[in-house]
């Protein structure tokens, strides 16, 4: 029997993204069709995604919420059938979704996420046009005042909440509680009370029929107070309803036979053809050529959850050595300053280029030899995954989804054939560094490297696996 789903989320690839969890939403609403899942992702209709309305059908005009008029429209797109949140006081505005032009949290983020979690309980109870959900499946702490609402109006679909990284966690002043429409009832340890707070993960993970999070190791890191973040306590006390699935990445856009993005496609059989990748990266960059040197990438948001302070400090020895480097991303203006810095200082040999650019992400995935994801913590991480896709190996730290996903190229594993990458803890520059001059010696040895990209460009990193565990989990909560 058909599982009907509602995805309850604040970003959904390929619309709106600033990291995984658009990957995720999004991915989840292509592929469980496949799993007997008849998806819909509800999102806000931000400025961003005007475009999505056109021709768009109202399904639902909710009348006066949280301000201002709210209707719900229905659409798909790329595959993915969307129920869009149109709520102008809220979401048509300049900006980014989650921060205003001086880059601060929109002061009202409570509300414009509060309604968020409000319509994906309506739905879940109510349905919306004739159409009910079996389970509404809520993201992060955007969506997570999903099971409350739906816990003070009575109930309605059982509801699974994902957390994509709990550094995040929607924590506003209790006097909002009446703005959110919240029952001060629920104002309890028990409920979204946190520390004197409401808080939207809090109450969330509180109230969820079932908790997920995105790898297997980081579910474990959660009951831990060094990556718990204050939500140890309360992942513990739920820990039979926590579960860690891996996410996957969408194999058909990340495909290294059929990338648009990329100078030249190629597979594990014609590894030869990456070259050409590389060179185009290095024109781009404005870097000299030398293929006896590895070139090292990264693709991230420049955050301290990253660890990229310390590729600042491990790269200078490696590129003494003659290593090149290039990384893309934006963030944290000190990171920015840092990388900058070291572009000056080795200016044939680093390449930077502060942004978001998707296809430039392609073209660096095929082009570098070896991509750095040296995380303080990661709760699943997708660069690695579409790195090991094209035969660009990882290193990384041993943290969340990273130990989860990438084997090291220890003796042993070197000895039975199957490292896909480099792996190195504690999360430090000195051992960063290690791992970037055993990645630089092995890469000396092509025929050893090759045979580690090959193992990377086979290890499964789609949806096939976790998708039909996602699936198992809805239909072990719908009722019969
Ligand atoms: P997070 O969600 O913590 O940012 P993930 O690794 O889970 O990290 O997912 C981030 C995704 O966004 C990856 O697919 C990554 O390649 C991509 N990405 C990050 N920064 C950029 C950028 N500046 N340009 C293009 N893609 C980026």
């Amino acid at each position: 029997m058909t599982t009907k789903q509602l995805s309850v989320a604040s970003e959904c690839a390929p619309f709106v993204k600033t990291g995984g969890l658009a990957d995720v939403v999004g991915a989840l609403g292509g592929v469980m069709g496949a799993h007997d899942v008849e998806c819909r992702v509800l999102l806000p209709l931000y400025r961003q995604i005007a475009q999505l309305a056109e021709g768009a059908e109202e399904l639902l005009d909710a009348g006066s919420l949280f301000g201002g008029p709210v209707r719900v429209l229905a659409t798909r797109a790329s595959g993915i059938d969307l129920l869009l949140i149109d709520a102008p006081h809220l979401y048509d505005r300049p900006g980014q979704i989650y921060l205003n032009e001086n880059g601060l949290d929109w002061a009202d983020n409570h509300l414009r996420f509060g309604l968020l979690g409000w319509l994906g309980a309506e739905i879940g109870r109510n349905g919306i046009a004739g159409w009910t959900p079996d389970v509404v499946h809520a993201h992060d702490w955007q969506a997570g005042l999903t099971p409350v609402y739906a816990q003070q109006s009575g109930g309605g679909a059982p509801c699974v909440l994902t957390i994509h990284n709990v550094a995040f966690q929607g924590i506003f002043p209790a006097t909002q509680m009446g703005p959110l429409g919240l029952d001060p009832k629920g104002f309890t340890q028990d409920g979204f009370e946190y520390f004197g707070q409401v808080g939207f993960l809090k109450g969330g993970l509180m109230l969820a029929d079932q908790i997920t999070t995105v790898s297997p190791t980081y579910a474990r890191e959660l009951m831990t107070p060094e990556f718990g973040m204050g939500l140890e306590g309360v992942l513990a006390a739920r820990k039979s309803r926590l579960a860690g699935i891996l996410n996957g990445i969408d194999t058909a856009t990340w495909d290294p036979g059929a990338d648009p993005a990329l100078a030249q496609t190629y597979s594990s059989r014609t590894l030869g053809r990456k070259a050409a990748n590389k060179l185009a990266v290095l024109e781009h960059f404005g870097l000299e050529a030398d293929s006896a040197a590895p070139l090292f990438s990264v693709i991230s948001r420049l955050s301290d959850q990253k660890g990229l302070d310390l590729a600042l400090l491990a790269l200078p020895a490696a590129l003494e050595k003659g290593a090149r480097f290039v990384l893309l991303g934006s963030g944290s203006a000190e990171l920015e300053l840092g990388f900058r810095e070291l572009a000056r200082a080795f200016p044939d040999r680093v390449g930077v280029e502060i942004g978001f650019d998707e296809d430039l992400a392609h073209l660096i995935q095929a082009g570098a030899d070896a991509t750095l994801v040296p995380s303080r913590f990661e709760p699943c991480g997708l660069t690695q995954l579409c790195a090991m896709r094209y035969g660009t190996l990882p290193i990384v730290s041993v943290t969340g989804g990273l130990a989860d996903t990438v084997i090291d190229a220890n003796e042993a594993a070197l000895a039975v054939n199957c490292a896909t990458g480099f792996q190195f803890a504690p999360t430090s520059a000195a051992k960063l560094g290690d791992a970037l001059d055993r990645a630089m010696a092995v890469y000396a040895d092509r025929k050893v490297w090759q045979k580690l990209q090959r193992n990377a460009m086979k290890h499964p990193v789609g949806w096939d696996v976790s998708a039909a565990r996602m699936a198992a989990i809805y239909q072990s909560l719908v009722k019969v």
